[in-house]
């Protein structure tokens, strides 16, 4: 019987664990791999106190930090959560630990194309967020799948560093701001490419082409990167009796990120909290956390109240 399971350990789950194995109680964090989102930016620099290293290196720190506090992480992916008396975590592989508690910290999921090459060519000359990564792109050609506000932004920022940008989207019109689509439309170096839909990507050890399907005929593209910018997969079906969530399927929590379900919190990413940012899912985790400390303590007559 575990005081508290964390489900994620990126930086929302990694941070609630340091706090909750601060306070002594007995933690275990379950995630389908150690870091989150935050290992896949090569370059972090808008984490105060930790500058231009690759994202990765700052999720070292964090596991290690809950590792010297004791806290267990095993690797496995929650499939159900469960609450009678106490909390009943249910993993894909048939295992299932108990707890007095639950934390939910496990983010989101960009979504994908579900074609060749994308795992492969993943952080390798496939991306998400041009904001982050544009700069490696710098008098190169590119390309950006989408067509919403994601998308449209993407182009503004690639076209003032890149060669050339494609801006593929499946429809005949854009989703987003009409405002976007006009200065998007006005950039000399963007190709817009309409009704056609990218099925794979290719290339050695690099990326060097993608190919589209339009009007049923197959083309290829000669490019050095590509931003796929098709929105986030809010998964919430393994708890979606004990939380609310928003029309994005993104979990509702008060400011102290209490969930509906008394004894379950949540943080980070998965939550309807704006700005979605390392730095803001490490605050979170650690307000979950202490919350969560404070939920075990009013439950054993403690009422030591850490929101203070
Ligand atoms: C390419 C990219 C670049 C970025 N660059 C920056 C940047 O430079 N600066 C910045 O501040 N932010 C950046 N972000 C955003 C930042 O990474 C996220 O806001 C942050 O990682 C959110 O942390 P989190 O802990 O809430 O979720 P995540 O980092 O998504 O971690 C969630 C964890 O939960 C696990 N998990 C998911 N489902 C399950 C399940 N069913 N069972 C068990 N475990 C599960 C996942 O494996 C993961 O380990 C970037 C994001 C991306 C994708």
């Amino acid at each position: 019987m575990y005081d508290v399971i964390i489900i994620g350990a990126g930086a929302a789950g990694l941070s609630a664990a340091i706090y909750t194995a601060r306070r002594k109680l007995k933690t275990l964090v379950i995630s389908i791999d150690k870091g989150g989102q935050t290992i896949l930016t090569s370059n972090i620099q808008n984490y105060p106190g930790f500058y231009n290293e690759h994202g990765a290196n700052l999720m070292k720190i964090f596991e290690k930090q809950a590792k010297e506090l004791n806290v267990e992480i095993i690797l496995g992916r929650v499939i159900n959560v469960e609450k009678n008396e106490f909390f009943k975590v249910e993993l894909s592989n048939n295992e299932f630990y108990e707890s007095k508690s639950v934390i939910l910290a496990y983010g989101k999921v960009p979504a994908q194309l579900n074609i060749p090459g994308e795992e492969k060519f993943s952080g390798r000359g496939i991306h998400i967020y041009a904001i982050y990564d544009a700069h490696l792109y710098k008098d190169k050609t590119v390309a950006v799948i989408g067509g919403g506000n994601s998308a449209l932004d993407s182009c503004l920022i690639l076209s003032s560093c890149c060669k050339k940008i494609y801006l593929i989207h499946r429809r005949n019109e854009f989703r987003g701001e009409q405002v976007l689509v006009d200065k998007v439309k006005n950039l000399k170096n963007v190709e817009i490419i309409l009704e056609s839909f990218p099925v794979e990507f290719k290339g050695e050890k690099k990326l060097n082409s993608l190919i589209i399907k339009q009007n049923n005929e197959l083309k290829e593209i000669n490019l050095d990167g590509i931003f796929v910018e098709i929105g986030y997969l809010n998964k919430v079906d393994f708890v979606k009796d004990l939380v609310e969530v928003n029309e994005k399927n993104e979990i509702i929590i008060d400011l102290n990120c209490n969930t509906k379900t008394k004894g379950l919190f949540a943080c980070g990413d998965n939550t309807i909290v704006p700005y979605k940012q390392t730095i803001v899912a490490a605050g979170e985790g650690c307000k979950a956390a202490l919350s969560c400390y404070n939920y075990l303590n009013n439950k054993t007559g403690l009422t030591i109240d850490w929101t203070h």
